[in-house]
């Protein structure tokens, strides 16, 4: 452990400097405390009236009028040379892994990056321990995994505690359609009975009411593995404070909130299809074209929490991630060939047998 009187703690605001020690406090997860690493106390977080409902900021008027006025945070950071993933430095670190490629990170070349202030947080339950218990009972329990994975696979990378940044967009859309319902009916008897299909133009209007629609701010993890993390508990959205996030690093956001106003708007796109397929009705249908309107579109920056670092076995490098509030963990992992290839066989076996009886 490096000296808590560290040059660095100067700009450490007072909130998270030990009461009894002056030494910096991180977050305990699970916990309403900021816990000392060194003298043993536990500092109770500050609580901000949390009865108030979530405040999400008007889109349009945000973009037009107050995108350069609204609250911002300078942060020191560091950007990884390989995967390109922007984090947050911790202070007294001097050597450090990029948590997302594990490739080194040049700590001189850490600049400082002025961002939005995210303005809610979901903070840590699980922590550091829970989320190694979580991994040895993954790792134990995974179907068609080579028999000496368990003895091993072993965590090669020390795990990480990250804030991921999101945005989430709610918003009224209603979109006008142009398509075609297609009906069913057979022609011909017997053998040559066919089916057919009768398609009717057809056109209309539907409304779809989104509500936290959330899309990850930063290229750093692909799309589909964050989508296995939800759903996130975003009720328990509490307002941000740097008590939470001490201890833990954050990603800076990559996308912002126009270009992500855009993924979320790739989102909505399935749920309004999918509500006009069932407008149309039928057996089956086209859509030719529609014209989606958003209207109240509200958006919030927020922070959510994973664990994430990689295990070896076979001299390959295997990632993993864990929803730092429901432990749910989501992980690369090795096949055992033999064990596919015997149950194959096994499935194929009980099928001659059963034809055979
Ligand atoms: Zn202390
Ligand atoms: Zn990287």
């Amino acid at each position: 452990m490096s000296n808590p009187y560290d040059d660095n703690l100067q700009n450490i605001s007072k909130e998270l400097k030990c009461k009894d020690c002056g030494a910096l406090l991180k977050y305990a997860p699970g916990t309403q405390k900021l816990a000392c690493n060194y003298c043993g106390a536990q500092n109770e977080i500050e609580q901000l009236d949390t009865a108030q409902a979530i405040e999400e900021i008007n889109y349009s008027d945000f973009i037009e009028n107050k995108i350069d006025k609204e609250e911002k945070q300078t942060i020191h950071t560091v950007q990884c040379n390989n995967c390109g993933a922007t984090t947050s430095l911790n202070p007294n670190i001097t050597a450090d892994n990029c948590p997302f490629c594990a490739s080194p990170l040049v700590i001189k070349g850490g600049t400082t990056s002025t961002l939005l202030k995210p303005k809610y947080v979901l903070p840590f339950v699980i922590d550091d321990k829970a989320a190694h218990i979580t991994f040895e009972k993954w790792i134990h329990g995974l179907w068609f995994a080579p028999n000496n994975l368990k003895k091993q696979a072993s965590i090669s990378e020390q795990l990480k505690g990250i804030y991921l940044p999101y945005w989430t967009y709610d918003s009224n859309a209603s979109t006008s359609y142009i398509g075609e319902r297609g009906e069913y009916h057979y022609e011909g008897s017997g053998k040559n009975r066919e089916r057919k299909t009768k398609w009717y133009s057809t056109s209309g209007t539907v409304q779809n009411t989104f509500d936290d629609v959330c899309v990850l701010a930063s290229h750093s993890l692909p799309d589909h593995v964050t989508r296995t993390l939800e759903p996130w508990d975003l009720e328990n959205l509490t307002p941000y404070q740097e008590s939470y996030i001490s201890g833990f690093q954050t990603e800076c956001y990559q996308t912002d909130v126009k270009d992500g106003f855009k993924l979320a708007q790739g989102v909505m796109e399935e749920t309004i299809k999918a509500t006009i397929r069932r407008d149309i009705g039928g057996d089956e249908q086209r859509i030719t074209s529609m014209h989606i309107v958003h209207n109240d579109i509200t958006f919030k920056h927020i922070l959510l929490p994973i664990w994430i670092s990689a295990y070896h076995y076979n001299s390959k490098t295997f990632r993993f991630i864990i929803n730092g509030r429901t432990g749910e963990i989501q992980g690369q992992r090795p096949y055992s060939i033999i064990k596919i290839t015997l149950a194959i066989l096994a499935v194929i076996a009980l099928f001659v047998i059963l034809k055979n009886l």
